[in-house]
């Protein structure tokens, strides 16, 4: 199964790298060529930013907020009429399984579109604050919120719609002008968008995309380069803080949504416990996920318990992974035989730390040509232990013990990351647990908090800023203070 190319989007038109340069974009499922992607050149992205800033400066691009509405409203439609191309992209390109396409990569997405644009007739442009007597007169004031400028917007490959969407249509809506730099692994997720915004009739300069082989330099451009203002970026903490170390010479703006180490608590009155502790398998999307709690805490009485029920449901689950026509299917491979043996890896530090491997660990060559690794559970687990600690970004979930309630909301917060979580309990005492989480997302007994309408972004070293509702419109938005002399 081939992919269309993917081309880069500059200044209102798709069309292949300087040199026609091109790199393979290689698929998940086989470890085979599916494509090709645009390998950009220095020169292509300082074109990009060229024209994201001439399209700012020099067009009523930021100051039309009903163009802008009435464009995103068309582009956000097109994105839901492409539902089954940007599918088959997910398929392919990012190694979804079908039940996990659909929900976790797609839908996801289009509803978080859907989201943005609810949420941007709720965004205030400018307020009146009234008159003020100082220094003998009268001061009228008002406050006006105003696009922040060029945005350079750089994505991973776990969730590439998702995680596009939501800076490219919000920094669009907020008259923000755009450069996307996809990861190398997803060109087309990113290519599509351009594609679209033509379609869309997006006034040329406004949105741009370069997709390159290179992980770091497009990037490291866009955050070096001073005609660009602001950098929203979604990745790993330590290119998070390369980017702000790289963006301080230009005194960038940066927005960082970054790692995760999240935790699942399960208290012990949870209505019914193994249903709750089952449901904490990490295997969705192969745990490629930032927010996802892998980190599951067990109370000790009902530890032997815990255990038990987690057997079961890793026994149920070992031949329902990695099946790619199977329509219920959620897990697949890796994204990448990097991350395959940085998963691997981190199942060989689980055991050296004597944690016990409760099922899995395994990686399976016999699933095809792809990158595949069996869903993983270690139990015995310390926090202090280095699986406890680091983000693996695979299907591994570590088990531990807690005393009490307080020990449990401890370990949770003894982490440097702070990006999501979960508690399962009676509801009232859950809810005063997920106060007492140190993180930006918190799911109570099921409960849905990552929405396009709801704000996302992480406490501490998972990040700084927040993304979707109308926060994640705002976090583009300047503002400025103007005093009017009346008297
Ligand atoms: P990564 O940090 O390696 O790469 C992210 C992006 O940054 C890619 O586009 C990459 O090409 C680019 N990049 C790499 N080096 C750069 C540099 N020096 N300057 C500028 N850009 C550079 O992350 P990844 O491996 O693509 O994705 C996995 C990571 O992303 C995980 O740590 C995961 O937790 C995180 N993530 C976070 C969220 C969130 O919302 N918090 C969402 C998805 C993924």
């Amino acid at each position: 199964m081939s992919l269309p190319e993917a081309l880069l989007y500059i200044d209102g038109k798709m069309r292949p790298a300087a040199g026609n340069k091109t790199y393979d974009n290689i698929g998940p499922w086989t470890g085979e060529v599916v494509g090709k992607a645009a390998d950009a050149s220095a020169a292509d992205v300082d074109e990009a930013i060229a024209a994201a800033r001439r399209a700012f400066d020099t067009t009523d691009w930021s100051s039309n907020h009903a163009l802008r509405f009435e464009l995103m409203k068309k582009y956000r439609d097109l994105l839901h009429a492409n539902r089954d191309r940007l599918v088959q992209i997910a398929r392919v390109e990012v190694g979804s399984a079908i039940g996990a396409a659909f929900r976790a990569q797609v839908d996801f997405a289009l509803g978080g579109a859907d989201g943005l644009l609810e949420c941007f007739p709720r965004v205030t442009w400018e307020e009146d604050r009234g008159l003020r007597n100082e220094q003998g007169f009268d001061t009228q004031r008002i406050v006006t919120h105003e696009a922040m400028g060029v945005v350079g917007a750089i994505t991973p490959w776990n969730v590439p719609l998702y995680v596009n969407v939501g800076k490219v249509v919000a920094a669009l809506l907020a008259g923000c002008t755009v450069v996307l730099k996809p990861a190398p692994d997803t060109p087309l997720m990113g290519s599509i968008m351009g594609e679209l915004a033509i379609e869309a009739g997006l006034p040329p300069g406004v949105f741009n995309v370069v997709t390159s082989a290179d992980p770091a330099m497009a990037g490291e451009m866009l955050t070096k380069d001073p005609r660009v203002d602001l950098i929203s970026f979604t990745g790993s903490t330590a290119v998070g803080k390369k980017i702000m170390e790289n963006g301080a010479a230009s005194l960038k703006r940066v927005f960082l949504e970054l790692g995760g180490k999240s935790a699942y608590i399960v208290l012990d009155d949870a209505p019914n416990f193994p249903m709750a502790v089952m449901s904490s398998m990490v295997v969705f999307h192969a745990g490629q996920g930032c927010a996802y709690p892998t980190r599951l805490l067990v109370p000790k009485t009902r530890y032997a318990e815990a255990c038990k029920a987690l057997e079961m449901a890793y026994g149920g689950f070992a031949s329902k992974w990695g099946h790619y026509e199977e329509p219920t299917c959620i897990m697949g491979p890796l994204i990448s035989k990097r991350q395959l043996e940085r998963v691997k890896g981190y199942v060989e530090i689980g055991k050296q730390e004597g944690a016990r491997l409760l099922a899995g660990g395994n990686v399976r060559t016999d699933k095809g040509g792809g990158f595949f690794i069996e869903p993983t559970c270690f139990v015995d687990v310390r926090n202090d232990m280095r699986i406890a600690q680091e983000e693996i970004f695979g299907p591994v979930l570590v088990v531990i013990p807690y005393e009490d309630e307080d020990e449990a909301i401890r370990i949770a917060n003894d982490s440097i990351y702070g990006l999501g979580g979960a508690v399962v309990g009676s509801p009232e005492r859950a809810v005063k647990v997920a106060k007492r989480i140190r993180a930006g997302s918190i799911s109570v007994n099921g409960g849905v908090s990552i929405t396009g309408d709801l704000p996302f972004g992480g406490y501490k070293h998972s990040g700084m800023g927040r993304e979707w509702g109308v926060e994640g419109i705002e976090e583009f938005l300047e503002t400025k203070a103007i005093g009017i002399r009346v008297s």
